[in-house]
């Protein structure tokens, strides 16, 4: 059975999935047209903190994408109804006017100089070493740390820069207080995409980043397509969650009958950040 029929409810990454930068991928805005024909519950996911759900819509109908703002699941509004549904009343955001912009509609009061509930780490390319200053010593005063995602790098045309993870560490490693992460691969963005669907739809993830898109829809128990070359690696435990249920090259695969995926275990146990690879020595001795 095509991968199409196998699912109702499809959670879509943006970048690297749907478009890169000004441009769709390939065979996306048609496969998405087919299935919207058949019925298919449509999310978009997106980590990018520099945006909002109308500004993402309204980018991926300009690309002949049929889209609601209702479909849209970005980090900033995941974020900003967190704040709210904790009762945060104050923060302090390391962001851009789009975060600042989403929090403000959930009803958070956005303040620099004052003591706040909350620091929010987004991107903007202003964020200076005196606001890192300022935000740490809220956080030691005791404001929630909160970080949009702890995305590393971004791809710019010179290269890869800097993301809110850079942002994250420095005030990981200033206060030693970990931050509660609202983008992939932890669990809100997942939650928030799946609230409006029946518990037994059947659910699948497609993205194209291991370590985010798929860990996370594995953390959560949704099956994961990767989309990728041939030449994608798997990582050598084939228990590693970042190992996708399937790859392949375009969004018209699921529409090929000859692509199967093999339904995904529902972790038993969490699974740590960081994987590293270790080396064990055993000695072997006569005594
Ligand atoms: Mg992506």
């Amino acid at each position: 059975m095509m991968i199409a029929d196998k699912f109702d409810v499809f959670l879509f990454d943006l970048d690297g999935v749907v478009y890169i930068g000004p441009d769709p991928l390939p065979e996306a805005v048609e496969s998405l047209r087919r299935l919207r024909k058949k019925q298919k519950g449509i999310r978009f996911l997106t980590n990018n903190p520099c945006t909002t759900r109308e500004k993402t819509a309204k980018r991926l109908r300009t690309l002949g994408i049929e889209a609601s703002c209702d479909e849209i699941i970005t980090s900033s509004w995941v974020t900003a109804q967190y704040l709210s549904k904790e009762n945060i009343k104050t923060a302090f955001v390391l962001g851009d006017q789009n975060l600042k912009w989403e929090c403000q509609q959930a009803g958070i009061d956005i303040q620099d100089q004052v003591d706040v509930d909350a620091v929010v780490v987004g991107w903007d390319d202003q964020v200076s070493f005196h606001d890192i200053k300022k935000a740490a010593s809220m956080i030691e005063k005791g404001a929630t740390f909160i970080a949009t995602n702890t995305d590393k790098t971004f791809p710019t045309p010179e290269g890869p820069s800097p993301a809110v993870g850079a942002i994250v560490e420095a005030l990981r490693v200033s206060t030693a207080k970990e931050p509660l992460v609202i983008g992939k691969p932890y669990p809100h963005m997942f939650k928030e995409a799946l609230r409006d669907f029946h518990p037994s739809s059947q659910a699948v993830m497609i993205g194209d980043t291991p370590y985010t898109d798929i860990l996370g829809a594995h953390q959560a128990g949704i099956p994961a397509i990767l989309i990728a070359d041939n030449d994608f690696k798997p990582y050598p435990s084939a228990r590693d969650l970042r190992n996708p249920d399937v790859v392949v090259p375009h969004l018209k695969s699921l529409f090929d009958d000859n692509i199967n995926i093999k339904p995904s275990v529902t972790p038993s146990f969490s699974w740590p950040d960081n994987i590293k690879a270790g080396v064990a020595g055993i000695i072997f001795d006569k005594k």
